[in-house]
């Protein structure tokens, strides 16, 4: 695997030792506003995401829709390595998901100039990233330190049901009993100790998703409003 890495680094002509960079983010946070949005795979924050969009014009940057998005765009030469590590739960090289987040994000700000989105102004919810310490240590380094994590709870037994749900219809190809207990397994064991680490420092909001999807709402736009007013 570190091979694979190093290969990837350096088509993107990222520095190996990256310690030896000048770690400017790429966005000011008193500019950007970056909401984490975690919970375990079927937790409802793709669902949720869309509602808070439309309370305020938030861009939304699901990191597994980008991905998707890349294996499959022609001449991506990520294309195989995404769909081996989406089929296995695992997750894909940080590099490739936090430049596209980067691209996408840069493409939202020169592209929106609604309300939020004056000269350089931006607020993003970013779906389902960062998934592994390293990646949210690299995000915040390279891309943007983030206002707070919304995170979405409930039970396995609702998150499989959801997915197995889902996977009638998704074309996913790891909405599937086999890949969904490998996402359980590298969420509780990658993506839990990210969303505790955010806690200590006092920016995560909880919300139990089991309740219906107006309730969760309503739950999330109060938490979400409270971080806007806080960094308006
Ligand atoms: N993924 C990844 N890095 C990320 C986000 C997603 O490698 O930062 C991969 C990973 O293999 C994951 C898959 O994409 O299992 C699907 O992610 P998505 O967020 O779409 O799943 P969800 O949590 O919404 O069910
Ligand atoms: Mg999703």
């Amino acid at each position: 695997m570190p091979a694979v890495i190093d290969k990837i680094a350096e088509a993107l002509h990222l520095h190996k030792n990256r310690s030896t960079v000048a770690s400017t983010p790429a966005f000011d946070e008193k500019k950007v506003t970056v909401i984490f949005v975690l919970g375990g795979p079927g937790a409802g924050k793709g669902t949720q995401c869309a509602r808070l969009v439309q309370d305020h014009d938030f861009c939304h940057l699901s990191a597994g829709d980008l991905l998707r998005a890349e294996q499959h765009r022609e001449g991506s030469e990520y294309g195989q390595l995404i769909q081996t590590c989406i089929k296995e739960g695992t997750i894909v090289p940080m590099e490739v998901t936090v430049k596209l987040l980067e691209k996408a994000m840069k493409a939202a700000i020169a592209e929106k100039n609604s309300e939020g989105w004056e000269d350089g102004r931006g607020r993003f919810l970013i779906d389902g990233f960062p998934r592994k310490m390293d990646q949210a240590e690299m995000f915040e380094q390279e891309v943007c330190k983030p206002s707070m994590v919304l995170f979405f709870t409930t039970t396995e037994e609702v998150m499989l049901e959801r997915l197995l749900e889902r996977g009638k219809t998704s074309g996913r190809e790891d909405d599937n009993v086999e890949s969904i207990k490998k996402r359980f397994r590298t969420y509780k064991e990658q993506t839990m100790p990210v969303i505790e680490q955010y806690e200590k420092l006092g920016k995560v909001a909880e919300i139990d998703s089991s309740v219906t999807i107006e309730e969760v709402h309503e739950k999330a736009k109060v938490a979400v409003q409270k971080s806007l007013a806080r960094s308006n």
